[in-house]
């Protein structure tokens, strides 16, 4: 799928990523431009158009983005963008999983996108917007923040709403008891692609709902004054003055009130579901034509009657 975020180990790894993409540039005709004030964004000239709608796709959110943030004029960040597979499989070898489409490097203001495929260039956007949010976040953020709430917020800035599959997908984890918890979701690099991918979509209805309950200011609290030493607990309580369990418990509430209905929608219950409506509609049709005939049978013995009146 996409975004992740780098520990600090991993800065070395991503060093050589960095001179191959430096090296590739050389080959390929790279060229550097400003997004806005705070980016600059590295790619081959082939993506120029791609590059252009890129900037007119996130332009308004963005500015969102540096809103939320209070974004100041801070060192610009570099995001590069790359058309090989072969260079992001360097990484991807070294501890990046498969499903990852992109790496930032918050501490070195550093972005990696792959763009190999359709299907990467139309998920370009909410990616790239994606892994800003963790740079951002990185900078506001005074202590380490848990997983699924940096992945929730990334997510939350970079897309409208989920998509319909996301949703089933939840209502399906929902119907089959199959929710990851919040601090299991701290190895979702570690996850398959398919539970990754029901992480990141639990991870932004939790963003979702705590604006829901706290506003976008308790949100903003809760990533300012994170303090990594302490509990779930403790800084929902000196936070947002609620226990974390009391936002759990309401959380999945909300959760079961949007989502489980959406079980509806997988195909096979969409197919017993027209056999339901094809049948009832058979029986209705049956009821109206013997109502029709019985109709039709009084109109007749009522003629019948009439004709022998004259006896
Ligand atoms: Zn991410």
């Amino acid at each position: 799928m996409k975004k992740l975020l780098l520990n600090p180990g991993k800065i070395f790894k991503f060093a050589i990523l960095f001179g191959a993409l430096l090296y590739g540039s050389v080959q390929a005709r790279n060229s550097v431009t400003m997004l806005d004030d705070k980016l600059v964004i590295h790619f081959d000239d082939r993506h120029r158009k791609l590059v252009n709608e890129l900037e007119r796709a996130t332009r308004q959110r963005r500015q969102k983005m540096y809103a939320f943030f209070d974004a100041r004029d801070t060192t610009p960040v570099q995001i590069y963008l790359t058309r090989f597979e072969a260079t992001y499989r360097k990484l991807v070898e070294k501890g990046i999983p498969e499903w990852a489409q992109a790496v930032a490097i918050p501490e070195r203001r550093f972005i990696v996108i792959k763009v190999t495929n359709a299907e990467e260039i139309r998920r370009l956007p909410q990616v790239f917007l994606h892994e800003l949010a963790h740079v951002y976040l990185h900078d506001y953020a005074v202590s380490a923040i848990p997983v699924w709430l940096h992945e929730g917020v990334a997510q939350w800035l970079s897309m409208e709403q989920l998509s319909p599959d996301e949703k089933l997908r939840i209502g399906n984890a929902l119907a089959a008891n199959r929710l990851i918890d919040f601090e299991a979701m701290d190895s979702l690099l570690a996850f398959p692609a398919g539970k990754a991918g029901l992480a990141y979509d639990l991870a932004y209805t939790a963003v979702e709902f705590l604006t829901r309950q706290y506003g976008v200011s308790g949100l903003r609290g809760l990533l300012h004054q994170w303090q990594a030493g302490q509990s779930y607990d403790a800084n929902f309580m000196r936070i947002v003055g609620r226990d974390f369990i009391d936002f759990e418990v309401s959380w999945y509430a909300w959760l079961e009130k949007q989502y489980r209905w959406m079980v509806l929608l997988n195909v096979e219950n969409l197919v017993l579901l027209a056999f339901v409506v094809l049948f009832a509609l058979a029986l209705a049709r049956l009821k109206w034509r013997n109502h029709k005939k019985k109709a039709q049978w009084q109109r007749e013995d009522q003629f019948m009657d009439d004709e022998k009146e004259p006896e």
